[in-house]
């Protein structure tokens, strides 16, 4: 609880109430805002807690009022006065303090400030990359000090569903060795050993099998992890993960677990979850949504019409069934009676995710039908993909004609920019669901290998061990990652208990003995120690309270964020270091 104890004051600025007038109240806390109104002064004081209005008047003391002719905002100031109602007329509802006001008697600047750069009003829009360098001053402006308060309730939460369920806290080494987690890491020379080097974690991901194979059972960690990737608006090189592992489970076991911690968690927002949540495969999420992090906050499905254009003249269409390939499409409401401008720019968006062209489609309200496809469709084509899309009037029919996976990825791509064009995203509340069961593998085209579709060390089914050497496109894993609102904010999977099995995985992904062996042969050898089953997921801290504060960029949950080339503005990180710690540590610039 935040309050007065502990403090050179006997009050919070933010919690006085009307039932305390009368009483005598010390308040120390930061100039908000100053007004001089003729003879009388209006400083609204700052604290942690809030804001509350505080009146010098000289009739009441003319040292205190010399003080609040004086101050000026951001200064650091300890008042003490009596709290009394505001008169009738002046109260502000907008403000919890806004029936009562605090008479000063006595008055005591702590300290001065320069004249801030930015207001701290959290109605001022600023640049942001002055707001990161005076960061300090940006989190006195109540929008940044409720997103940190938001993320501790939502960690503390995490702390105490998960403790409450058997999970024992474990910090592990950021100073380790490489994970293969697929990103680049950062890595650190090490002084007393010339020419070696450390990993920061990319997730404590081999640190935690190790802690089930020594026996914990249930671990997490509120763990820091650092990617060396380009960044993004839900990117930092460094982030936090809720890190979980659990012994002796099926999938639907860290699944159940993990609604009920999220249950709890989310509360700490006003967000009520419906649990159990939606579970979607995969292979469905793509042919659905055309993404394995749908936002099923509005609905655009992707529709199959290959049956429709089944001996279609129209060669588009007609080519790409023929060589095994989809006609698909989604349709846009509200969208048909587009300009011919602005129907056009979609196209790029579908180009960016891989299409040549973008075939539409435009019925407008008042029954016309535009489109530069439309002439070479059938009378009878055209009727039954309207019934199919059952099209009404206003409605914008856009098309992908390919390769499944390759039509997917267009309409996916189609289907959330309309919706962030059409702001449908905004009415439809929460979205949360699980997609489960990924393919093991994915065909990694620019090195002509197969590549770990989660990590190296995600558990193929039981069911498809046979076809891990014969047809690995085609093995799926025990995994699940956790969408909301279309983002993706966690994930994991079994893990491999048995050493031969991962050999086998290490195996088509090419990495051999030796290299596994150099890599993480710790790994290999303690899965030879009797190895539980286990599995577990990790969270994106950052990314699942942006969520829950209904903001855009992890940076505005995370104190001291980086810029998007990875920069400190406020303690301009990185930076060059003294050639002597060049030497220490056996480097040498190029
Ligand atoms: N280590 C994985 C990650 O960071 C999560 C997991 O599989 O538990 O994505």
């Amino acid at each position: 609880m935040f309050d007065a104890r502990y403090s050179m004051r006997s009050h919070v600025a933010g919690a006085l109430r009307p039932s305390d007038t009368g009483i005598r109240v010390t308040l120390a806390g930061w100039v908000h805002r100053r007004r001089d109104h003729g003879g009388l002064i209006f400083v609204a004081l700052r604290d942690r807690s809030g804001l509350v209005q505080c009146v010098f008047d000289p009739e009441t003391s003319t040292a205190a009022f010399a003080v609040g002719e004086s101050v000026r905002p951001e200064w650091v100031v300890r008042l003490s006065g009596t709290v009394r109602r505001r008169p009738p007329g002046t109260e502000n509802p907008a403000l919890a303090t806004g029936e009562v006001e605090v008479v000063v008697e006595h008055a005591e600047v702590l300290n001065r400030s320069e004249t801030p750069p930015f207001e701290v009003d959290s109605a001022i829009a600023t640049d942001e990359t002055l707001r990161l360098k005076h960061r300090y001053i940006d989190m006195r402006r109540p929008e940044v000090l409720e997103a940190l308060l938001l993320r501790d309730r939502v960690t503390q939460r995490f702390r105490k569903a998960l403790e409450h369920r058997g999970f024992v806290e474990v910090e592990t080494p950021m100073l380790g060795r490489s994970t293969p987690e697929g990103a680049r890491d950062f890595i650190v020379p090490s002084r007393l050993n010339p020419g070696e080097f450390y990993a920061l974690p990319q997730s404590p991901q081999l640190y935690k099998q190790l802690l089930m194979v020594g026996g914990l059972e249930r671990y997490y960690q509120i763990a820091r992890c650092f990617r060396d990737e380009d960044l993004r608006a839900d990117r930092q090189p460094e982030f936090t993960q809720v890190d979980i592992e659990m012994s002796f489970v099926t999938a639907d076991d860290v699944l159940a677990l993990m609604e009920e911690v999220l249950h709890e968690v989310v509360r700490e927002a006003g967000v009520d979850l419906p649990v159990p949540l939606q579970r979607l495969g995969y292979a469905e999420a793509m042919d659905r949504y055309g993404s394995d992090r749908p936002d099923t906050r509005y609905g655009m499905e992707l529709a199959d019409l290959s049956a429709v254009f089944a001996g279609t003249t129209f060669k588009v269409f007609g080519s790409a069934l023929e060589a095994g390939g989809v006609v698909k499409a989604i349709v846009a409401p509200c969208a048909g009676d587009w300009s011919r401008g602005r129907i056009d720019a979609l196209a790029p968006v579908a180009q960016e995710a891989g299409a040549k062209g973008l075939a539409w489609i435009a019925f407008s309200s008042d029954g016309q039908v535009r489109s530069p496809i439309a002439k070479f469709l059938s009378e009878s084509e055209m009727a039954a993909l309207r019934q199919r899309l059952d099209v009404r009037p206003g409605d914008l029919v856009l098309f992908a004609a390919d390769e499944r996976a390759a039509a997917n990825e267009v309409l996916g791509a189609l289907r959330v920019h309309l919706a962030q064009e059409l702001g449908l995203a905004a009415k439809g509340g929460f979205s949360c669901l699980w997609v489960v069961d990924f393919p093991l593998f994915k065909w990694d085209e620019e090195e002509g290998r197969w590549s770990a579709n989660h990590h190296p060390f995600t558990r193929p089914f039981d069911e498809h061990l046979d076809m891990i050497e014969s047809d690995p496109a085609s093995v799926l894993s025990y995994s699940y990652d956790l969408v909301m609102n279309g983002v993706e904010v966690g994930g994991g999977t079994l893990r491999i208990h048995d050493p031969q099995l991962q050999q086998r995985v290490l195996g088509v992904l090419g990495i051999d003995e030796e290299e596994a062996k150099e890599q993480f042969g710790f790994l290999l050898d303690a899965l030879a120690y009797g190895a539980p089953p286990h599995g577990g997921i990790a969270l994106g801290l950052d990314r699942l309270v942006m969520l829950l504060a209904r903001k855009h960029s992890i940076r505005d949950v995370i104190a001291f964020p980086k810029t998007s080339s990875g920069a400190c503005p406020l303690t301009g990180a990185p930076a060059p270091v003294a050639p002597r710690q060049l030497r220490d540590v056996h480097l040498r610039l190029e």
